[in-house]
């Protein structure tokens, strides 16, 4: 759901936001300006491309956020920092677009990870980084069979017995172990960069939706209820939350889709010893409408999954009691532990099922990156840093696979009812969980 369909513009009550350190409020635009390079949205993509654009490029970026950097699926997600940021796997990458498209993903994708790394390193910022590694359960013995034969080398197989030793208890079949990625707390990191791009001298504006966008001269006029700014190079890195009715060569070529999350109570020791969890590794399950999870260094546990097929408040909290019977029928021992908070946001599908870090055709100065397929903690990251050459008069770094604009996916008016089939059948292909 775009901005302008009116999306309160509050955070969430998420643990995130409950246990993040403030950010002072970054005032609105107001009056006329003028930059080299405005930049639309104030997450991890377009905080990544303002700080590399001032450190790179000795440009001072003006960045439009509509609420407050962090407010949308930045700021609201489950702190994985893993590989994925496309819908399709390298195979499938490599039978469509070739061998050496596939090596460059998985390039970008590895570089992601070390990106978020060197952030934290660069920034100082303390976003309670976690162990090494991600762990992807078999929700059946059929799963666990799969899991195996997709396995690279770099991965660990973990059968059924040797999950109780891991402190990987839950009603699991198996999995595999990848030693690469972290888990991270997804607020301190998105409000440390967005203290780091204002140190940098990046012009951070909150409160500033974006609700016009015109050709001006060789360049672009970006307009807001308060102001504007006249900028060569506009970058947009609203991912999920684009305002497609504004952007007519977006429009019908992404798919919002809600996520949700919710996280429980501090658990005990002994109640974490019942269930047979004690591992912080991040985790995920194989069934086609997949549940992450993980124990946060607080004690709390995480469980996030597809959210409602609506992104309508009604349907978010109905959506509350289908996630937590789910947990439930997981993690057994801990049907008695209560639900602390419980939040949603939105992810972002594309028409290719890859990214999209690229200038936008037929449209001179404008850039776009998006479309992380739910996994852009570290591959938005990448993305944002990636496309900053772009804007300052050069060549994108992105893979070229990543520059192509998507075709044309679920039009706007019929998505709820698409999300509804899709995920009714997904999850009857998945089978019960209880
Ligand atoms: C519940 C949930 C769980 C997730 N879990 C994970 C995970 O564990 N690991 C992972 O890798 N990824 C995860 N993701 C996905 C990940 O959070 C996103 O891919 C990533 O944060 C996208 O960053 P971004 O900068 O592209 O977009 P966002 O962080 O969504 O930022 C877009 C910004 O654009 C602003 N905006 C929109 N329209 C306008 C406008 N007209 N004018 C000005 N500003 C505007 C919005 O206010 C918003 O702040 C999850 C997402 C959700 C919702």
């Amino acid at each position: 759901m775009a901005i302008e369909r009116g999306q309160p513009m509050q955070h969430p009550d998420s643990h995130w936001r409950a246990s993040a350190p403030p950010l002072p409020d970054c005032p609105p635009l107001q009056g006329a300006a003028q930059a080299e390079v405005a930049i639309i949205g104030a997450g991890y993509a377009g905080l990544n491309a303002a700080l590399e654009l001032a450190e790179a490029h000795g440009i001072a970026a003006t960045v439009l956020e509509a609420a407050q950097p962090g407010w949308g699926a930045s700021g609201r997600n489950g702190g994985f920092c893993c590989l994925g940021g496309a819908m399709i796997e390298g195979d499938q990458i490599a039978r469509r677009h070739g061998a050496r498209a596939a090596a460059d993903w998985d390039g970008y994708e590895r570089a992601a990870i070390e990106r978020v790394r060197d952030n934290l390193a660069r920034y100082a910022i303390d976003a309670d980084a976690g162990p090494e590694g991600e762990v992807k359960l078999a929700h059946s013995p059929r799963a666990l069979a799969a899991l195996r034969a997709e396995a690279g080398a770099e991965c660990t197989l973990l059968g059924p017995g040797d999950l109780a030793g891991w402190g990987l208890g839950g009603r699991f079949h198996g999995g595999v172990f990848t030693p690469l990625g972290f888990p991270l707390h997804p607020m301190k990191y998105a409000r440390g960069l967005a203290q780091a791009a204002m140190r940098a001298g990046v012009r951070l504006h909150g409160d500033s939706a974006v609700t016009g966008l015109q050709r001006d001269g060789a360049g672009w006029r970006v307009i807001t209820a308060q102001g504007s700014v006249q900028a060569r190079r506009v970058l947009w890195t609203t991912n999920a939350y684009s305002p497609e009715a504004l952007l007519g060569w977006l429009k019908g070529r992404i798919l919002p889709v809600n996520s949700a999350i919710l996280v429980t109570r501090p658990l005990s020791e002994a109640e974490r010893v019942a269930q047979g969890w004690t591992s912080q590794l991040m985790a995920y399950d194989s069934r086609r409408v997949l549940h992450y999870f993980r124990l946060l260094p607080c004690g709390r546990f995480l469980f996030g999954g597809r959210g409602s097929a609506s992104a309508r408040p009604a349907a978010h909290e109905a959506f509350q009691s289908v996630l937590r019977a789910d947990f439930d029928a997981l993690f057994p021992a801990w049907k008695g532990v209560e639900t602390e908070r419980y939040w949603s946001g939105q992810v972002c599908l594309t028409g290719s099922m890859l990214p999209w870090v690229g200038a936008v055709p037929g449209q001179a100065g404008l850039f776009v990156a998006l479309g992380w397929h739910g996994n852009g903690v570290a591959a938005a990251s990448e993305g944002g840093r990636r496309i900053a050459p772009a804007l300052a008069g050069g060549q994108s770094t992105a893979p070229p696979l990543l520059a192509r604009q998507p075709g044309r996916v679920v039009p706007p008016l019929i998505r709820p009812l698409a999300l509804h089939a899709g995920l009714t059948l997904a999850r009857l292909i998945d089978g019960p969980l209880r």
